[in-house]
């Protein structure tokens, strides 16, 4: 962590410490679980989708600095966003954490362009991003990053 720059740091640990969007909704639309063993970080998250809209979110999670605050940065990230702009965030967001990519368009998600750096960390920013993916898909079921 120590790596990944001050500025970048503070937010992270902002995050972690006074997560946002935490806890369940009440009558979700979709839902789904992550699992990342390699860590131990685990999550689960809630939506309400209106049309193709996400009109809310709400994640539980329990893990690790860095799969706590991407959740909390990508639940602000994506609320309101239609399922094509989360789409193109999704696919923007992969590509800087497996380096592939660069930060444009991520605001302030460009806070984990570092753990591309650290391969082992790259499966604790994604897991709540694959979740989402996946109860926006209908798979009610639990992910895993193994
Ligand atoms: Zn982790």
């Amino acid at each position: 962590m120590n790596d990944l720059g001050d500025l970048y740091q503070e937010i992270i640990l902002d995050h972690y410490k006074k997560p946002r969007n935490a806890g369940r909704l009440e009558q979700p639309t979709c839902s789904a679980a992550g699992d990342n063993p390699l860590c131990g970080d685990k999550i689960s998250i809630t939506v309400k989708k209106t049309g193709d809209r996400i009109e809310d979110i709400r994640w539980n999670g329990a893990g690790c600095a860095i799969s706590t605050a991407s959740a909390s940065l990508m639940s602000d990230a994506v609320k309101g966003k239609t399922l094509r702009e989360f789409e193109g965030l999704f696919d923007r967001f992969h590509a800087m954490v497996t380096g592939t990519g660069g930060s444009d368009g991520l605001d302030k998600l460009e806070v984990f362009s570092g753990v591309s750096e650290f391969p082992v960390r790259v499966k604790c920013a994604s897991l709540a991003w694959h979740t989402l993916k996946a109860a926006l898909e209908g798979k009610n079921d639990t992910i895993s990053t193994e």
